[in-house]
């Protein structure tokens, strides 16, 4: 999973707390967190960028986005290796781009 070389928690104990809170609260409801926890990550940007908050603004928001991503590849029940796949696909595609310029 995403987190497991940025958490110093388990990815089997992180795994179980968050399919509690997609149990908990329902897959529609923790699609939702995400959308809103990208939205308040644009917002730290906006802040940090006219100075209101400091980087540790920005973290926080990170975070939260990272663990709600998680939470929807749980939901999504892509595997690591789709992941890895689209990523690899997606760095590649910029790279190429920065090349042509
Ligand atoms: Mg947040």
């Amino acid at each position: 999973m995403i987190l497991d070389e940025l958490s110093d928690i388990p990815q089997n104990e992180r795994e179980v707390i968050e399919r509690s809170a997609i149990n908990k609260w329902g897959e529609n409801s923790q699609m939702l967190m995400v959308v809103e926890e990208c939205n308040e990550l644009s917002v730290a940007i906006c802040h940090y960028m006219r100075g209101r908050v400091d980087f540790i603004g920005i973290l926080s928001e990170i975070s939260d986005v990272l663990i709600m991503i998680e939470q929807l590849l749980l939901i999504g029940c892509a595997s690591d290796e789709e992941l890895k796949s689209q990523i690899d696909y997606k760095l590649r595609n910029l790279k190429k781009l920065l090349e042509n310029k």
